[in-house]
């Protein structure tokens, strides 16, 4: 059984920032105003993520890497999530499999810290030998999640990493959009060894404000806001899109459908049509889209690392959404 899970695990987490975004992910929906992200080697030597949410019960701790544990159990309703994202109760369990996995947590009625070590959906001693059960010790309120050597025990995965540097820049990707879309929570990312962070963004920054630090005042000084919705087909949508007088070398999409970062073919395609009669040739957008759709259109038949998602109604969404940008765009213009 352990084969299995290791190899459904893999199936999830193919690279670092898989398991980056399911951490972020978690530290978001602990309500967390802080999220500090640490890695060492492209995130296969060291993955840290540290969090001030409200924590985890002591007593929760034995069962946290087992399959399908969630204390998400009224979103998993509200969502009839099973589909929405693929997985629910998952990530957690998928990471002990692959890597080498412990958690620090402290809750706010918590007297102490308690720290626990997990390989294979179970808890493990800190060394061979000693005791598995939860220690107790010093630390702030929030959560730390360390996962070091990655696919320690899946070594052609391991062998398939040519460069570091390649998925530092796809974990900083991953960090850039969260940092973007959540107001209220201030991220920060850094390489181990590095004395200055890769990315920091205070967390009362506004969303233009959030897009300048991560993408440079250039951008930033650029854009126009759109929102679109309507209740018939059940989305809101909202966001942030270069004007017809700026461009980028390459078309960027930061796309979240129910505040989760995903990646849409058809929303790309379209924004880019819709651009292509504004922008001269070789000339593409920079778009923030934070849309939200009733969870029970979104497609239930993905794949969780497949970031991309599909929903009911998706052509008239995307149009509707397109042709709010084209007009914001023909007023900047003209
Ligand atoms: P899911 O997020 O789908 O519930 P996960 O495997 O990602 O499944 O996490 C399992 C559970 O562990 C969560 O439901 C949550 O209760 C707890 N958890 C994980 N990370 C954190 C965190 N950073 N802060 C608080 N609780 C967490
Ligand atoms: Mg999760």
């Amino acid at each position: 059984p352990n084969v299995v899970n290791k190899i459904a695990a893999g199936e999830i987490i193919v690279a670092p920032m898989h398991a980056l975004k399911e951490l972020i992910e978690n530290a978001v929906d602990a309500g967390s105003t802080s999220i500090e992200v640490l890695v060492k080697d492209g995130g296969l030597k060291l993955l840290q993520i540290t969090d001030n949410g409200h924590g985890i019960d002591r007593e929760d701790l034995p069962i946290l890497c087992e399959r399908f544990t969630t204390s998400k159990l009224k979103e998993f309703e509200d969502l009839s999530s099973i589909g929405t994202y693929g997985f629910r109760g998952e990530a957690l369990a998928s990471i002990s499999h692959i890597a080498h996995l412990m958690v620090t947590t402290k809750t706010a009625g918590s007297s102490c810290a308690w720290r626990a070590h997990y390989g294979e959906g179970k808890l493990v001693p800190a060394k061979p030998g000693q005791n598995a059960a939860p220690k107790a010790t010093a630390g702030r309120g929030g959560t730390q999640i360390t996962v070091e050597d990655l696919f320690y025990n899946i070594p052609s995965r391991r062998r398939a990493f040519r460069s570091s540097s390649e998925e530092y820049a796809k974990i900083l990707d991953v960090v850039g959009r969260y940092a973007v879309h959540c107001s209220g929570v201030a991220f920060s990312c850094r390489k181990h060894g590095d004395s200055g962070v890769s990315i920091s963004t205070p967390s009362a920054a506004n969303t233009v404000d959030r897009i300048r630090q991560i993408h440079g005042s250039a951008v930033a000084n650029e854009l126009v806001e759109f929102e679109s919705s309507d209740q018939k087909l059940g989305f809101h949508a909202s966001g942030l899109a270069t004007n017809a007088n700026y461009h980028v070398k390459k078309t960027t999409i930061l796309l979240f459908i129910n505040h989760r970062a995903v990646e849409s073919t058809a929303i790309k395609r379209a924004v880019e049509q819709t651009y292509s009669a504004f922008l001269p040739k070789g000339g593409h957008p920079f778009v923030y889209l934070d849309l939200e759709v009733e969870p029970h259109r979104v497609d239930v038949n993905v794949h969780p690392t497949k970031r991309e998602v599909n929903f009911l109604n998706e052509d008239e969404i995307i149009e509707m959404v397109c042709s709010e940008i084209r007009s914001k765009l023909a007023q900047v213009d003209s």
